[in-house]
């Protein structure tokens, strides 16, 4: 367990029902069943979610029967097949065309109709 100075660093939210020297403070338990959202309990919650991510990951149970190859989901949990580089590249490349349009439409609605495109 490293310090708590990041619960002196300003993002300090306010602790729901515990008090300040609550044992449960920096627990899963403390963020998730008395829902605090302090420094410490957030940072025990973060990292509980990522021994869970990486225990799934050794273990292959994100990446089961359910899921095909060739997926960008599957990629994102983990998979460097051909399969899923390619539909995690087709992904990331849909997101950006539509980032763009998104960002092509927002312009030609504020100006009025006078840009340069
Ligand atoms: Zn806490
Ligand atoms: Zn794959």
């Amino acid at each position: 367990m490293e310090g708590i100075a990041g619960a002196l660093d300003g993002t300090l939210d306010i602790v729901a029902e515990m008090l300040p020297d609550d044992p449960r403070h920096g627990t899963e338990n403390g963020y998730n069943n008395i829902k605090c959202r302090c420094e410490r309990c957030r940072r025990a919650h973060r990292d509980y979610q990522a021994r869970y991510m990486r225990r799934v990951l050794e273990d292959g149970s994100l990446v089961n029967a359910t899921v095909e190859h060739g997926s960008a989901y599957r990629y994102d949990v983990g998979c460097r097949c051909d399969a899923c580089r390619q539909a995690h590249n087709l992904k990331s490349r849909t997101t950006k065309a539509n980032i763009r349009a998104r960002k092509k439409l927002e312009t030609e609605s504020m100006s009025d109709g006078t840009n340069q495109l």
